[in-house]
């Protein structure tokens, strides 16, 4: 018989942020200036941030790709875990919120390991793809999650992650016809069993950590 499941609740979150976050003194400042200079704040958390940090330790990645960076909280969260000579490719469209990546990355000293790339992803992504990643980090505009995933699959290494972010689409991602932002639910779903069905794609699984992240392997 199946155990049941621990469902999470404020207490449980508190305990876990406080056990086990990557947040340092510093990324907390990151925050801090985000929201100062208007960004929303809409980063993973500091529990997602230290699995990320595993995985990124786990696969040795060298090559990362992120999808959707904000303020750069989850990709210098990620650099900060890496080898020197690896590299994390951001694409994000704001070029507001690119300037203010490129500052951080230089205070937290991984502007060698932070290529940020200003523009509608997709439109980026079709043009040119790094070679050999070993981490997809995808947490940009719900709707384009298959496609962004279609186009980098190929260029994943054998033994790479893909990962989404949102993956319990706030709450909402069980509801057949969902009312709460629909196309977002939608495209997380859609996100959420393409991942399941991919003929390449092995072992993928929900990680209820923050908002959900859903992930796989590629073969
Ligand atoms: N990964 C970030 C973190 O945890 O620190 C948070 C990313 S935030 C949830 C989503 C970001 O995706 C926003 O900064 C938004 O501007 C960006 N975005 C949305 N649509 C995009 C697109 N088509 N191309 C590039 N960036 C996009």
């Amino acid at each position: 018989m199946a155990i049941i499941p621990t469902l999470m609740n404020e207490a449980l979150s508190h305990y876990a942020e406080s056990m086990f976050s990557s947040e340092t003194p510093e990324l907390a400042q990151l925050l801090k200036e985000a929201e100062q200079a208007g960004i929303p704040p809409i980063s993973i958390g500091g529990v997602q941030g230290a699995f990320l940090q595993m995985l990124v330790q786990l696969t040795k990645a060298q090559t990362i790709v992120e999808v959707g960076s904000l303020a750069g909280y989850s990709a210098i969260t990620m650099a900060l875990a890496m080898k020197e000579g690896g590299t994390i490719h951001c694409y994000e469209k704001d070029s507001q919120y690119c300037s203010f990546i490129e500052r951080q990355a230089k205070k937290f000293n991984v502007q060698d390991r932070i290529i940020v790339h200003e523009g509608d992803a997709a439109n980026l992504l079709e043009q040119e793809i790094p070679a050999k990643i070993d981490i997809v980090f995808i947490d940009a505009d719900k709707p384009s999650y298959v496609h962004y995933a279609e186009l980098l699959i190929p260029s994943l290494t054998s033994g790479g992650l893909l990962i989404g972010d949102n993956a319990l689409a706030w709450g909402y991602i069980a509801d057949v016809e969902p009312e709460f932002e629909p196309e977002n639910v939608k495209g997380i779903q859609a996100f959420n069993e393409y991942v399941k069905r991919h003929e390449f794609l092995l072992h993928p699984c929900i990680v209820p950590l923050g908002d959900g992240m859903c992930m796989a392997v590629k073969q």
